[in-house]
């Protein structure tokens, strides 16, 4: 049931629904196994959805980046977040096929947004460390940019730290071949997970991004202010472009901007919003707030 804990539902439209139900675990189970049929039919219909946040140059002020985000709407839960299917996906072996539909729709998105705005847009996608480790990821990836048009140098994947410390020879390998094609990766959430700066010695990093929390507490905590601050000089130091993630307010860009950390994402900019808008949003002659 511990694991079970994790489906909890945090987020918009989601609230009124668990897994966790330790007293009637048959009631459980069954739940456990619509959803999960109910995941499989997504996967299958195609409900599953990509949302887009841009990443801005904000000393700019122009977007030069887009993170794609997946998104379920239920058509009885209502709008599920990553956390709600996500994890559960990996559980129920789909994870592969839910990874390989949002590379080929984001890969797409940032290859038409590009042709559109007649300028290149690159686009991040987070990868599931299951996903990255199974067999073949990079042919998967090869595939996408080849299906798409979409030029490997336009495509960053986003892996996390704890994905890789389990198993770096592996990690390596396939890193390695990713990077061959020419495509960007980036270490997400950077700072929470059992990092080892060795890491980034090892493996062929090219982006950190500063995870969220940090970023929550800037101008408050003294704590996260120089954990930030170190992120940023390891950046400096060791060539490797930085991305806050996460800013939410004008006081938190404008110290990020102080201390050189020009690519920022957060609500403050926009929040995750379909293609259309997104379109919309980068074709107005200055970008509002969404
Ligand atoms: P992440 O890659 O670190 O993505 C950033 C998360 O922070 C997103 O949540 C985004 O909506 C949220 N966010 C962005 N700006 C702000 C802000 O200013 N304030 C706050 N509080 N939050 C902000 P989301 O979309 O719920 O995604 C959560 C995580 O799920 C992602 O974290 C990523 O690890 C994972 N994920 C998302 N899409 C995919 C996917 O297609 N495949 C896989 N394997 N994982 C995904
Ligand atoms: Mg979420
Ligand atoms: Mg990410
Ligand atoms: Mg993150």
């Amino acid at each position: 049931h511990a694991a079970a804990a994790m489906y909890h539902s945090k987020h918009s439209g989601g609230d009124n629904f668990s897994f966790y139900s330790p007293e009637l675990s048959v009631v459980w189970t069954r739940d456990r196994l619509v959803f999960e049929k109910e995941l499989r039919i997504a996967l299958a219909d195609d409900q599953l959805q990509v949302f887009y946040q841009p990443i801005m140059n904000a000393r700019q002020q122009c977007v030069l980046h887009i993170e794609a985000l997946v998104r379920w709407l239920h058509p009885v839960r209502g709008f599920l977040t990553p956390g709600d299917f996500v994890p559960f996906a990996e559980q129920i072996g789909v994870i592969e096929q839910l990874g390989k539909q949002v590379l080929l729709t984001a890969c797409l998105a940032a290859h038409n947004l590009s042709q559109s705005l007649g300028r290149p847009i690159s686009i991040s996608v987070n990868v599931n460390p299951r996903q990255l480790l199974f067999g073949g990821f990079a042919q998967v990836v090869s595939q996408a940019l080849q299906q798409t048009g979409l030029p490997a140098s336009s495509l960053t994947l986003e892996i996390t730290e704890d994905a890789i410390v389990n198993n770096i020879p592996l990690a390596r390998e396939v890193l390695g071949k990713i990077k061959k094609l020419g495509v960007v990766i980036a270490l997400d959430d950077f700072g929470t997970g059992y990092s080892s700066l060795s890491l980034l010695r090892d493996l062929p990093i090219d982006t950190l991004k500063i995870d969220k929390s940090f970023i929550r507490a800037l101008g408050q905590n003294s704590h996260d202010f120089m954990i930030t601050q170190a992120i940023i000089g390891l950046g400096e130091n060791l060539n490797l472009e930085i991305i806050a993630e996460g800013v939410e307010t004008k006081r938190q860009m404008q110290i990020l901007l102080d201390h050189h950390c020009d690519l920022q994402q957060g609500y403050y900019f926009s929040r995750p919003v379909s293609y259309t808008t997104l379109l919309k949003w980068m074709h107005s002659p200055t970008y509002g707030r969404l």
